[in-house]
């Protein structure tokens, strides 16, 4: 996946729960680091510890600057939840970092979670009226104090399902409590959630390419809507909500997700390899060679290029080793960091015309510089093609979009978008193939479409 450098389009989150399995904590070190592309800001591990105790680390970084075998060694146990962070709605702040850990009706526990609820400020200052103080502006913390303030006594279950129920929006949350690790997808299933089997424990894990990474075989998808509990007993399932459906985030499948990863059924490379051809066919180039934008569009360059009879080139190379500090939210920092972070391969592309396939455009500045890069390089033509359509909405369910005045698809046609990248034509995927490529009925494109699968909250208070 990208580094956030080059990119303009962030995920938020990735989350990991481990129930009986020996060195959990170590196990959770390693899933983490394959989910490392959802989020780069920060990391946590909340692990029971045989005495019943909740022991938790976190910091800012990276999987493997945060946790050394000293960390690892103070969270023993046979289960443990863990999380990465990219700050998308929220501010960046260590206070946010996850998993939080709380105490209430003397009871520890630890929450963890994937998305954002569109009715956290609503629901936030209800409570806020009444006295309560958050000390963070993560949805968890208030996830957590529903939890932890639930009418429902020691029933644990009874607790979540009714905080998730009160809640709305794109959450995969795991909470560990009372011995008793819990597991919940929203009820749209915007985000997705696995289930695994470690020997004889039990993972769940925000990508599948986690369970490969420990080991683990593949059990089944949490379901939207879903509730399961995983103690000495095994896996138990109910439902926080009845009415549910499957608005899985379409920009899992295009962008986010790892290509070896499946998501509900659908493998992430076979999606876009699939969006690849089918953008061929909707959209030929008139060019000599294919190139993606290393490395999230390689699998759609490649179904491209199968497609056109084109040879797929290395016209682009990503640098692995830019130095982190380039990764800064602003404009300016962003541009330098694309420069550091791509560049055009000259005996490819000179005196050829280039289709460049990308998964999206965001702003479009980093598109631009592309195009532009690889004309200073000599490619004669660059016919860029995108493998999803056009990015025209803001996403309130996790992922860092920014405005809808700083989309450049918000308010200009697609002439006007491939005039200001600078390049010698632009198309994108239609929407039905984008349906096409998943083989699904449902999905979130709201992105694509502004047709949000919920409401979006907008006069909070
Ligand atoms: S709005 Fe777009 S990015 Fe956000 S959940 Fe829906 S498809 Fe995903």
């Amino acid at each position: 996946m990208e580094n956030l450098a080059s990119r303009e389009l962030h995920e938020e989150c990735g989350v990991v729960g481990f129930y009986g399995v020996d060195h959990a904590a170590t196990h959770a070190f390693l899933a983490l680091q394959a989910l490392q592309h959802r989020g780069q800001q920060g990391c946590g591990i909340a692990a029971l510890r045989p005495d019943g105790t909740i022991g938790l680390h976190k910091g800012a970084g990276l999987v493997k600057e945060v946790f050394g075998k000293e960390e690892i060694a103070s969270l023993p146990g046979n289960a443990c939840i863990g999380h990465v962070r990219y700050p998308t709605t929220n501010v960046g702040g260590q206070e946010n970092l996850q998993p939080f850990l709380f105490t209430r009706k003397g009871c520890s526990f630890a929450l963890a979670h994937n998305g954002n609820i569109v009715n956290a400020d609503r629901v936030k200052s209800y409570l806020e009226r009444r006295g309560h103080l958050f000390h963070s502006t993560s949805d968890s913390e208030l996830f957590a104090y529903l939890v932890g303030t639930g009418v429902h006594g020691d029933d644990w279950e009874a607790n979540i399902c009714a905080a998730a129920n009160l809640l709305d929006g794109a959450f995969a949350t795991v909470i560990l409590i009372d011995g008793v690790l819990y597991a919940c997808r929203d009820k749209y299933g915007f985000r997705p959630l696995s289930l695994g089997r470690l020997g004889k424990g039990y993972v769940v894990a925000s990508e599948t390419c986690a369970l490969e990474t420990v080991g683990a075989s593949f059990i089944r998808d949490v379901e939207p809507g879903e509730l399961i509990s995983i103690d000495r007993n095994g896996v138990h399932s109910s439902f926080h909500a009845h009415s549910c459906s499957r608005c899985m985030c379409s920009m899992e499948l295009i962008y986010f997700a790892r290509p070896d990863s499946v998501i509900e059924g659908c493998s992430v490379h076979g999606f876009r390899r699939l969006s690849g051809r089918l953008l061929q066919a909707e959209h030929p180039a008139d060019a000599d060679l294919v190139t993606c934008v290393p490395e999230s569009s390689m699998s759609a360059a490649i179904g491209y290029a199968e497609a056109g009879g084109l040879p797929l080139e290395m016209g682009l190379l990503k640098n692995m080793y830019v130095a982190r500090t380039f990764i800064q939210p602003t404009q300016s920092l962003r541009d330098v960091g694309v420069k550091m972070k791509l560049s055009p391969v000259r005996s490819i592309v000179r005196g050829k015309r280039v289709a460049v396939i990308d998964d999206s455009i965001v702003r479009g500045t980093t598109s631009r510089i592309i195009v532009q890069m690889l004309r200073d390089a000599g490619a004669t033509a660059v016919h860029m093609r995108i493998a999803s359509p056009p990015y025209a909405w803001p996403c309130f369910y996790g992922i860092d979009t920014g405005t809808r005045e700083q989309l450049l698809a918000a308010d200009r046609s697609v002439e006007e978008i491939r005039a200001f990248i600078g390049a010698d034509s632009l198309e994108y995927l239609s929407v039905d193939a984008l349906y096409k490529a998943s083989g699904r009925e449902q999905l979130c494109t709201a992105c694509f479409d502004g047709k949000y699968p919920t409401e979006l909250y907008q006069d909070n208070d």
